[in-house]
C-alpha cells in the first residue's frame, strides 16, 4: 500500500537530523534503531529545532551508538517512544507525592532494566492488592527501593553524556 505522507516541518527536521545518525535511509526502519536511555526535566533543544523544550528525552541508536535529545512531544508523536508517563510520575520519584507509579512507567523502566524481574512482579502485585498508605514498614522499604531504581531514569544535566 502506498500512502502519500505529508510531513510537518518539525517532523521533517527531526528526520533530517536523525537519519544521518542511523544505519538506513528509510525512516520507518531507522526509527526502530532508537531507544530511550533516560529523561530529564530542564531546558534544551529538540533535534527538530524546537527550542526551548522542558521535557528532554535522551535517545540512543542501538546500531551506531549515536545520541540525540528530543522533546517528549516528538518522542511520542514521531518515534512512538512514549515518555509522558515518566514525566507525570516525577513528583512520586522525587518523593514529593506518595502514590504508586503508573503501569506504563513501570513497564518502560523494566524494559530498560532499571528494575529487575522480581521488583517488577513484586510491585505489580502489591499495587493490585494494597493501598500505598497502608503498607507495612517492610513493604514500604521495598517500594521505596524500587522507586529509587526507577528514579535513575532521571539524570541531572551534569551527568548526561
Ligand atoms: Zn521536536
Amino acid at each position: 500500500m502506498t500512502e502519500q505522507i505529508k510531513l510537518n516541518p518539525y517532523e521533517a527536521r527531526l528526520i533530517e537530523a536523525m537519519l544521518p545518525l542511523s544505519t538506513t535511509d528509510i525512516w520507518e526502519q531507522a526509527k526502530k534503531e532508537w531507544y530511550l536511555t533516560h529523561i530529564e526535566e530542564g531546558v534544551g533543544n529538540c533535534a527538530c529545532g524546537k527550542n526551548p523544550i522542558k521535557y528532554l528525552c535522551f535517545l540512543k541508536n542501538k546500531m551506531t551508538s549515536n545520541e540525540v535529545i528530543v522533546g517528549s512531544t516528538c518522542a511520542d508523536k514521531y518515534l512512538q517512544i512514549y515518555t509522558d508517563c515518566l514525566f507525570k510520575d516525577l513528583a512520586i520519584l522525587a518523593g514529593e507525592k506518595i502514590a504508586f507509579l503508573s503501569e506504563q512507567n513501570l513497564r518502560i523502566t523494566y524494559d530498560l532494566q532499571y528494575i529487575n524481574d522480581w521488583e517488577y512482579s513484586f510491585y505489580n502485585d502489591i499495587k493490585s492488592k494494597w493501598d500505598i498508605k497502608k503498607l507495612s514498614e517492610k513493604q514500604h522499604k521495598i517500594v521505596d527501593k524500587i522507586h529509587g531504581q526507577v528514579a535513575k531514569i532521571i539524570k541531572p544535566k551534569e551527568a548526561a553524556p
